[in-house]
């Protein structure tokens, strides 16, 4: 017999919490959370869509970890330390198997930075997976996209585009969910970069994560600061797992592949060097791409002459 809704809740989301600030976490009508004095609350929700955000047939572990990764890079990208989520949870039966690998994939990585699961709502429909997360940054502190000047070095973390590189191996059948192809592990399980988000405090002047691809966010972040961006395509960073593609399709997929949890950010030109060296001992390479102009829009040069780039970041509601 399939498992009631209460019975679910209490098998696979009432694990202990791991946090001291959670005074009532799953199973009364609602959390009780003691906030870090003089910080400020960082909150953000993300849904993912079963056959538009993830692939049908996407293992139920990596649905787990996808819906609280996209939200934990999203508090990165705020320079924020996570505490807490909730987690909606909308599928068509319950079936143990799944949810017990659901679970496992999103425990583990709240584990992995101290995330605290306090509530949610389980509900039968169509395979939706709403998580929100709740931290802290000190009000200050915080990385907003709106804060870049003129003369500003335009930085991108890690590897972008590997991830979307995944995805089309596993859209076109050239690989499977159980491949150890590189490419569609780092697709299914991409971690957010939380410690690079902290350590940009202070110093970076404008902050995102990349999530509809590069080239848009890039859109967005100077929009957002009123001036223009102006990037060297030679300078974008190609991951080892892109080598093999002809060099058009590493740009496209280096400037618009998304699900990449990747940080896009801009900092005065001295402070470069430290951060690089904070951001490299923790295991994580940057690159600077480009620097922030007058004007608006983003402009892309190859040998320093401009060229033009079709396509923008990704939108719902575009046709
Ligand atoms: P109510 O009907 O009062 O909203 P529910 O029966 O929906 O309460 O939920 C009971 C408890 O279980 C609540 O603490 C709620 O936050 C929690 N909860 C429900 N679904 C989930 C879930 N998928 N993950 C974590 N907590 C959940
Ligand atoms: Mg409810």
């Amino acid at each position: 017999m399939p498992l009631g809704e209460f019975d679910v809740i209490a098998r696979y989301f009432s694990r202990n919490s791991p946090r001291g600030d959670v005074l009532l976490g799953v199973g009364d009508d609602a959390a009780l959370l003691t906030p870090a004095p003089g910080q400020a609350l960082v909150v953000a929700t993300d849904t993912l869509v079963e056959g538009r955000h993830f692939l049908a047939g996407t293992p139920a572990s990596a649905i787990g970890h996808q819906a609280l990764a996209v939200n934990l890079s999203d508090l990165a990208a705020m320079g924020a330390e996570p505490a807490w989520a909730l987690l909606s949870l909308s599928m068509p039966q319950s079936d143990e198997r799944w949810l017990a690998d659901f679970a496992d994939g999103l425990y583990a990585l709240a584990e992995r930075h101290g995330v605290a699961l306090v509530g949610g709502d389980t509900v039968s429909g169509p395979l939706v997976v709403t998580v929100e997360v709740l931290g802290f940054v000190p009000p200050a502190a915080a990385l907003r996209r709106s804060g870049a000047s003129v003369g500003d070095l335009i930085i991108v973390s890690g590897a972008p585009g590997v991830p979307a590189a995944g995805l089309e191996e596993l859209q076109s059948g050239r690989a499977t969910f159980a491949s150890q192809d590189a490419r569609v592990r780092r697709f299914l399980r991409a971690e957010p970069r939380l410690a690079l988000g902290r350590a940009l405090r202070g110093f970076a002047t404008a902050a995102m994560d990349v999530s509809d691809g590069l080239l848009g966010d890039l859109g967005k972040l100077a929009r957002a600061s009123s001036v223009g961006a102006c990037i060297d395509l030679e300078r974008l960073p190609v991951a080892p797992e892109l080598a093999g593609y002809p060099l058009a399709e590493q740009e496209r997929l280096v400037l618009h592949g998304g699900d990449d949890y990747e940080l896009l950010f801009t900092l005065r030109a001295n402070h470069f060097g430290r951060i690089a060296h904070l951001a490299e001992a923790g295991g994580c390479s940057l690159r600077c791409i480009g620097s922030m102009v007058q004007g608006e829009g983003v402009e892309c040069r190859r040998a320093g002459a401009r060229v033009n780039v079709a396509g923008q970041g990704y939108d719902h509601f575009a046709s």
